[in-house]
């Protein structure tokens, strides 16, 4: 019969789910730490912002979510299911293309009640230590809390599906220590109403950073849209009365003005910054095998696998363009190759280019 592994899944999010789907159809047994009290990760909608709006506080209590009231999905219905459990086949009373979050978290709860997974969650429970037993690949303990009370258990392997959209990243700005105004990254943007009457700044033009601008102009009273984007020059946004674009911006004065590289100057009430997340795994203890520098991951094969450790340990849902459709069948591979101790030596002789398949933070515009 075939080895059952122990295997402890971190996160109930897409990721999560989709893991622990596969790893019990290959009849591991399969426990899934989930921090929050119900699953969905990212599209459980949360009206709470973090105490400290740019995240800069380590003290600061934080909200996992970063969605906003108003957000449907950027990916079409067709593709935002799994290659096997579609999207397209379930009727929420949406007929959009784009459906909203709601209709995707009750796809994923149906997802998750279809394949018995709910059973396999300890929600409430957040994982503050992984970590190899006597530098074992085969055996890890992992340390969680429950209302204040801390469990260590041990697992054979574990998989990472933690989420990346939840710790803010700020653009370097000079000048912005000494600005009298507002700041909020858009980790902490819920609803357009606390921007009525403002003039407020928009760093970034990723699809996070033009949705909330178009979102906020509805009640704001200028909104100016920065962009690393070349060749940006100062200009007026057709259809828009109340929105301008500009290149980056070169200096932050302590009277509130903004200067951008395009000439333009703007007395600014409110800098929300759309300049996306930085990795983080707090939990993770590999000795330096796995690092996180300058906002990349690695080394990882494909992105999931880091060759030292894998496929005991692997990380699920690190790119941002990964399409949820196919998060099944990675999750299947990872499945199926969890028996291993040590990846297919044909993988580990891709080892010495992993240093460049790194997931790097300008590649990942999901979100800005
Ligand atoms: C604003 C925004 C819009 C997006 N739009 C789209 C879109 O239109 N289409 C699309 O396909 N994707 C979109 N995405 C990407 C989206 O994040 C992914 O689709 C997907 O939800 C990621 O799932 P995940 O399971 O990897 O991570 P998450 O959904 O973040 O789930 C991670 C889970 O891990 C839990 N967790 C974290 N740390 C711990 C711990 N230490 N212990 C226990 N549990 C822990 C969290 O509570 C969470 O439930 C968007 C993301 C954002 C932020």
């Amino acid at each position: 019969m075939a080895q059952s592994l122990k295997v402890a899944v971190i996160g109930a999010g897409v990721s999560g789910l989709a893991v622990a789907r596969e790893l019990q159809r290959e009849g591991h047994r399969v426990v899934v730490y989930e921090t929050q009290n119900r699953l969905g990760g990212t599209w459980m909608y949360d009206p709470r912002v973090d105490t400290d709006p740019l995240g800069l506080d380590p003290n600061r209590e934080i909200v996992h979510s970063s969605i906003y009231f108003s957000l449907r999905t950027n990916s079409p219905r067709h593709l935002t299911g799994f290659s096997d459990y579609l999207f397209t086949s379930k009727q929420y009373g949406d007929s959009r293309n784009f459906p909203g979050h709601e209709e995707v978290l009750k796809f994923l709860d149906d997802f998750a009640k279809d394949f018995g997974l709910v059973e396999l969650i300890r929600f409430n429970t957040e994982v503050v230590r992984v970590e190899r037993v006597d530098s074992r690949n085969d055996e890890w303990v992992v340390e969680s809390r429950t209302s204040g009370l801390s469990t260590e258990d041990i697992f054979e392997a574990v998989m990472v599906c933690s989420g990346h959209y939840t710790v803010p990243r700020l653009a370097n700005l000079s000048g912005i220590e000494k600005w009298p105004g507002k700041q909020v990254h858009s980790h902490n943007y819920r609803v357009p109403e606390p921007f009525q009457d403002q003039i407020v700044v928009v760093i970034g033009n990723g699809p996070s950073g033009y949705e909330i601008s178009l979102e906020i102009a509805t009640v704001a009273k200028e909104v100016h849209i920065s962009s690393r984007s070349p060749n940006v020059k100062c200009s007026k946004l057709d259809n828009h009365e109340n929105m301008w674009q500009h290149s980056e911006i070169n200096n932050i004065y302590e009277n509130g003005t903004v200067c951008f590289q395009d000439g333009a100057a703007i007395c600014a009430d409110i800098i929300m910054h759309c300049t996306g997340y930085n990795y983080d795994f707090p939990f993770l203890q590999t000795n330096g095998i796995v690092t996180v520098e300058d906002n990349r991951v690695g080394p990882l094969y494909k992105h999931v696998f880091p060759p030292q450790l894998a496929p005991r340990l692997c990380f699920v849902g690190l790119p941002s363009r990964a399409i949820r459709r196919n998060q099944n069948v990675l999750a299947h591979t990872i499945a199926s190759l969890a028996r291993r101790r040590r990846l297919p030596p044909s993988w580990l002789n891709a080892v010495p280019v992993c240093k460049r398949t790194v997931i790097k933070s300008e590649e990942r515009d999901w979100v800005g």
